[in-house]
């Protein structure tokens, strides 16, 4: 799909659901993706976009930000601890915050750089164990940590089971952010996205109803 019959649905989305036009960020998720695809969409215009890997994302995209003027890039995959400082260099902002450890790891690199990405905190609201997140129910005391360390939480990020309705997903984010005085959701995906917005995404990560299927790595 263009990417303008995307930005085209967004606005729809935002209107139907009584949203400000503009509230709703669109990250183009270019993970796997050929660089000609890439290149196609900075072509566009379009400059917000999201990787799931910190060592894809070097291999890529210094190089179109010596091209392209403002490009904002988002972490939308796990980030170990020892990747923090690469994640700092590369990376506006980051969705996937989900444990003690990383967040500490963050703050000290944000005193020791002064400044730090926007950060999501991913929920497993699936609570399923092969996915990354904090459980809802620690959701709580998860932010509360998090922003005893200074850091700029601006919100919540999840990534609904495959087999689930994804609309009570988003609702249970929306009411754990809302409870917590977030802000930011980044939620909906290629298949999603338009019910994201219903519940208030204000960023929704689409990757092949832009770029087209990721061939399989
Ligand atoms: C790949 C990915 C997406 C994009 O998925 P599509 O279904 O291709 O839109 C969104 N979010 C995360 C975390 C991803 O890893």
């Amino acid at each position: 799909m263009p990417l303008s019959e995307i930005t085209k649905a967004i606005t729809k989305a935002e209107s139907d659901a009584g949203r400000a036009p503009g509230s709703v960020k669109l990250i183009a998720v270019s993970k796997v993706q050929p660089d000609a695809r890439v290149r196609a969409v900075l072509e566009e215009g379009h400059r917000v976009f999201g990787e799931n890997r910190v060592q894809e994302a070097a291999g890529k995209w210094p190089g179109f930000r010596e091209e392209y003027d403002g490009i904002e890039l988002h972490l939308i995959g796990p980030l170990q601890s020892n990747k923090a400082r690469q994640a700092f260099e590369l990376f506006d902002a980051i969705h996937t915050l989900d444990r003690p450890k990383l967040a500490k790891r963050i703050a000290d690199l944000a005193q020791e750089t002064g400044h730090c990405p926007d950060l999501m905190i991913q929920v497993n609201t699936g609570e399923e164990d092969q996915k990354a997140g904090v459980l809802p129910a620690d959701a709580d005391d998860f932010i509360e940590m998090a922003r005893g360390l200074d850091l700029p939480v601006r919100g919540l990020m999840c990534i609904p089971p495959v087999k689930e309705e994804a609309s009570l997903h988003f609702a249970l984010l929306a009411k754990i952010a809302a409870r917590n005085g977030l802000e930011g959701l980044s939620m909906g995906m290629s298949a999603d996205f338009e019910t994201a917005i219903s519940f208030g995404a204000t960023h929704v990560r689409v990757g092949s109803a832009i770029f087209g299927e990721r061939v399989a790595g």
